[in-house]
């Protein structure tokens, strides 16, 4: 792996940074208080080409990979991770499309999403399950020259916004079925965004598909290969969250030292005190091997191979580092660090957010293991 970044990389990681402090930055801390989905900036996102960067131009992307991907991800998150969450799931459908889509279906569905003219989400997950595909109910039956898809889906985020939805469902035959359905069909409706304690303003929102027709043409991959699609899929979106992860680390560590140098006892800063210091080498060496472990990872997708391994390797490290670097500067940052009208709180919500969604860390672990067995 080449640890030294392109001039493009670098360019693309500076703008980011630029956008995240100008635009991004003054809003997350209303988008996490009211709970305000960013509509706005998620428009921004896709006129910024930021929705496009890992696709070829023919699929509406810039081809700037995954690696540019994740370097500007990286800078939105640290400003809020909400916004950057808006980018990662978008990608989720984009990648499912680009990796199981025939060429119409990269042209109609894909470019679009890719272009930042759409948004798309992803309907896994049941009231009765997050973790276990067996347990799926929402059913998909041939209907016409289609098929009708009832069901209902818990925490589809970006709902509010989004104009296609990657949705699993059980098939006629076995497995399941995936298809990407245009949200304004008659029978999808959504009810009020769920209220979670961390990435506020995401959306994530209970959907309800009652007998919604969806086309052939929109069924991704063959009947019955919606679970494959879904690991494939799926494995990009835990690279999304790890790189979340590392960026409220960091976000959390910058915070720690800015307060620590200004913050005194006894006369002296509390950045002179060992204890502090201690906290701040912890939190720095722990974040750099993160995010090593995420470049890493999408280095190896640049390659174009499989990152299911890599990809749960670093959620699995990378969520629980990141709960603990935000611990951690809750406790340099003292009672200040507690108030709801400080930045620490919030990034240590969205830490905790980080080992649940997209996948639980005991899915990564059993994941791990069965690659390493
Ligand atoms: C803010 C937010 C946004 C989300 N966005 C989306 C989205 O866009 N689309 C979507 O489909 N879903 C989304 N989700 C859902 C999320 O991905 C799932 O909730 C998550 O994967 C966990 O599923 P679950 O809650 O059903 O947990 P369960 O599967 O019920 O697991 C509960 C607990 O049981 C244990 N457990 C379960 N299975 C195993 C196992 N096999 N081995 C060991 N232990 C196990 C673990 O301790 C686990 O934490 C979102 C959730 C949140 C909070």
């Amino acid at each position: 792996m080449d640890f030294n970044l392109s001039e493009q990389q670098k360019m693309l990681q500076r703008m980011a940074g630029e956008f995240a402090d100008d635009a991004v930055k003054p809003q997350a801390a209303e988008i996490d208080s009211k709970s305000r989905f960013p509509f706005d900036l998620a428009k921004e996102l896709g006129k910024r080409g930021y929705q496009g960067l890992p696709y070829p131009a023919q699929c509406g992307g810039s081809g700037a990979g995954y690696l540019s991907y994740v370097l500007v991800l990286e800078q939105l998150c640290q400003a809020s991770m909400t916004v950057g969450a808006v980018m990662a799931i978008n990608t989720v459908p984009e990648e499912a499309i680009f990796r199981f889509g025939n060429e119409e279906q990269k042209k109609a569905l894909l470019a679009p999403l890719a272009k930042g003219e759409m948004l798309g989400s992803i309907a896994f997950t049941e009231a009765e399950t997050g973790s276990d595909p067996r347990a799926i109910t929402t059913t998909s039956q041939k209907s016409g020259d289609g098929y009708a898809v009832t069901g209902q889906k818990q925490f589809v985020a970006l709902a509010p916004a989004a104009n296609l939805a990657l949705v699993f469902a059980k098939s006629e035959g076995k497995g399941l079925n995936a298809f990407v359905i245009d949200t304004s069909s008659p029978g999808y409706n959504l009810r009020e965004p769920c209220e979670t304690m961390g990435l506020k303003g995401l959306g994530a929102s209970v959907v309800y598909l009652d007998e919604v027709k969806v086309p052939q043409e929109n069924l991704l991959g063959e009947e019955g290969q919606g679970f494959k699609i879904l690991l494939e899929a799926i494995s990009l979106g835990r690279l999304g969250v790890a790189v979340e992860a590392v960026a409220v680390a960091q976000a959390a560590l910058d915070i720690s030292i800015d307060y620590a140098k200004q913050r005194k006892t006894a006369g002296r800063p509390i950045a002179r005190l060992p204890a502090v210091q201690w906290h701040l080498a912890e939190m720095a060496s722990r974040i750099e091997a993160g995010r090593l472990l995420v470049y890493r990872t999408a280095f190896i997708r640049d390659q174009g191979l499989d990152i299911k391994y890599e990809s749960s390797v670093a959620k699995l490290f990378v969520s629980q580092m990141a709960v603990e670097v935000t611990r951690r500067a809750m406790q340099v940052c003292g009672s200040y660090g507690t108030m709801t009208s400080m930045p620490v709180e919030r990034l240590y919500r969205d830490a905790k957010m980080t080992e649940v969604y997209v996948g639980i860390s005991e899915i990564q672990r059993n994941i791990i293991a069965e690659h390493l067995i």
